[in-house]
């Protein structure tokens, strides 16, 4: 119950875990990577490891304080957690969570640890409050920010912190931690190949009982709009439907685009979608790659507009016509 945990990223682990041994604790660390591979988790075990009563071995997983840890109850371990009819975190979070809580010395062990698992969404009050934690923190506070980039971040926090990089992991990684509760059938290795690395999103595709049928759909619709113009309609009318998950089948779709890239390039071993490669090649010879790159660059922008609030429907029709364009030269 420690850091083996943790799929992969050993460098990550060697760090904390020197960290630990040596009694070398930095206040804050930014747990730097994409979502759903194990960021959360690396700062669940660095705080047991923290707080462990077994020096030689920590974090043990069996003293009383790795078991107050284990069980989310250990007083020297604080979540920052978002309010729930909230968007992001606050300063008054920051305030009523941290700030009440982090002049207080250590009840059970040498550290208090702040945990902040959603650092995406800390706005800059809360951050700006942080800093000036950040700026005199008591030598017994660690923080551990965890994000999907440090862009997310004034540069003042990070200035304060050491960054710890999380990478995606192999597909050999993802499919030998997916085997213990999925059958390694065509279904799993297709899902933890468009994870991209991440065990989070791999899982949650594979307890998604609609998750194939809009893979296969979306793949079906982009190769649609290789064919005559009627077809622009459908496909618009399709993205119309899915408007609930337009984020999965952008994805599906921009992927799809990223295989025939690397096949027009030469690097065909590298597609995620190897169960669609005969479509693939058929597509590519008909596809210049200059259009797959466009069609490809159409869709970062559709996403960038859907989260400003424009017109859902106008922006799917435009963006749908201008890839039919781009496929038909
Ligand atoms: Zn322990």
């Amino acid at each position: 119950m420690g850091f083996d945990e943790i799929v992969g990223n050993e460098p990550a682990k060697m760090i904390l875990k020197r960290a630990i041994e040596k009694d070398r604790v930095s206040n804050a660390y930014v747990f730097e990577g994409i979502a759903g591979i194990g960021k959360k988790l690396a700062a669940d075990i660095f705080a047991r490891g923290l707080v462990c009563e077994n020096r030689e071995q920590a974090p043990c997983g069996i003293c009383s304080a790795c078991r107050k840890a284990i069980a989310k109850g250990h007083p020297d371990i604080i979540y920052l957690e978002k309010e729930k009819d909230k968007k992001s975190i606050g300063v008054e979070e920051v305030r009523s969570q941290i700030l009440s809580e982090v002049y207080m010395k250590p009840y059970l062990s040498p550290y208090r640890v702040f945990i902040i698992g959603e650092g995406d969404i800390l706005s800059v009050g809360a951050q700006n409050a942080l800093l000036k934690i950040l700026e005199e923190p008591p030598p017994y506070a660690t923080f551990v920010i965890c994000v999907t980039s440090q862009e997310k971040l004034l540069d003042t926090v990070l200035s304060r912190s050491c960054t710890v990089a999380f990478f995606p992991l192999s597909f050999a990684e993802i499919t030998s931690y997916l085997e213990k509760d999925f059958a390694l059938d065509d279904r799993t290795r297709l899902f933890a190949r468009l994870s991209q690395g991440s065990i989070g999103k791999a899982t949650e595709l594979l307890s998604d009982e609609d998750a194939e049928r809009l893979y296969e759909d979306s793949v079906a619709a982009l190769l649609r709009l290789k064919k005559d113009a009627s077809n622009v309609r459908e496909v618009a009318d399709f993205l119309t439907a899915e408007k609930e998950r337009i984020s999965e089948v952008t994805d599906f779709f921009q992927t799809f685009l990223r295989d025939c890239i690397f096949i027009k390039s030469g690097m065909g071993e590298q597609v995620v979608y190897e169960n669609k490669k005969t479509e693939m090649f058929l597509f590519c010879e008909t596809v210049s790659k200059k259009a797959l790159i466009q069609a490809f660059d159409r869709l970062t922008e559709f996403r960038l507009r859907l989260k400003q609030n424009i017109n859902y429907n106008a922006s799917v029709a435009e963006t749908v016509m201008c890839i039919w364009e781009d496929f038909h030269g």
